[in-house]
């Protein structure tokens, strides 16, 4: 998706409201419309790109340190961050966002399926040597 296009872009340029938290020139935040608790919201790079691997690092370490901010002003004592990449991992909107979860109780906040696989050392250490090689 083209970045005239993007709803997230949109915010950033004001043609879109949005309860706006921080701005600076590399990084915006606000409020999500749909929150999961109170004080979710929502960290972008100015930058679009849909996936994580599409944004630049110099744009990509400007981002915790403003998730930061949030969480604190939040008050939350318990949080999640979070970033989505693809439609199976339960992306939504194509352009690179982090959320900030207050997790207040049990119901509200982000849940978490969490389905742990059994251990194969060997195969972990196979694995392990494919990655680290390309890193
Ligand atoms: P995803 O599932 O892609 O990680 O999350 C997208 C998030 O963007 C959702 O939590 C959704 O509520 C939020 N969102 C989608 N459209 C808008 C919008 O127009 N304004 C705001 N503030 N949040 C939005
Ligand atoms: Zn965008």
């Amino acid at each position: 998706m083209s970045a005239a296009a993007c709803i997230f872009c949109k915010i950033i340029k004001g043609d879109i409201p949005s309860f706006k938290l921080f701005e600076n020139d590399k990084v915006f935040a606000f409020l999500d419309i749909q929150p999961l608790s109170r004080g979710h919201a929502l960290v972008i790079p100015k930058f679009h790109g849909a996936k994580l691997t599409d944004i630049p690092d110099d744009d990509l370490r400007e981002i915790l340190p403003v998730a930061k901010k949030i969480a604190v002003a939040s008050g939350a004592e318990n949080y999640n961050v979070l970033q989505n990449n693809g439609r199976p991992a339960h992306q939504v909107v194509d352009h690179v966002h982090f959320h900030v979860i207050p997790k207040p109780n049990e119901t509200e906040g982000l849940g978490i399926g969490w389905p742990a696989q059994a251990t194969d050392m060997d195969k972990l250490k196979a694995l392990y040597e494919e990655i680290k090689a390309k890193i």
